[in-house]
């Protein structure tokens, strides 16, 4: 999928994508989903969060990857 945050920085992305899943919450502090949070919501799912989910998952996958490629003094 083709976004209009690609060309955004890593950082900037998981920010944007962090406060979707946010506002996706039924609850705070809960993983549920909450239908109607935005614009793409839809009964079944939301596209928005989906891509929220993957950006986030990613950015920490890489994160991670770079802490263990670091070596600690
Ligand atoms: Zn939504």
């Amino acid at each position: 999928m083709t976004s209009m945050y690609d060309e955004a920085n890593p950082s900037m992305l998981a920010a944007i994508a962090n406060q979707t899943v946010e506002r996706h919450r039924q609850t705070p502090g809960e993983n549920g989903y909450a239908p109607g949070a935005c614009a793409q919501c839809t009964p079944t799912g939301c596209t928005e969060l989906d891509w929220a989910r993957r950006t986030l998952d990613a950015y920490r996958a890489d994160r991670a990857a770079q802490l263990a490629a670091t070596p600690s003094w």
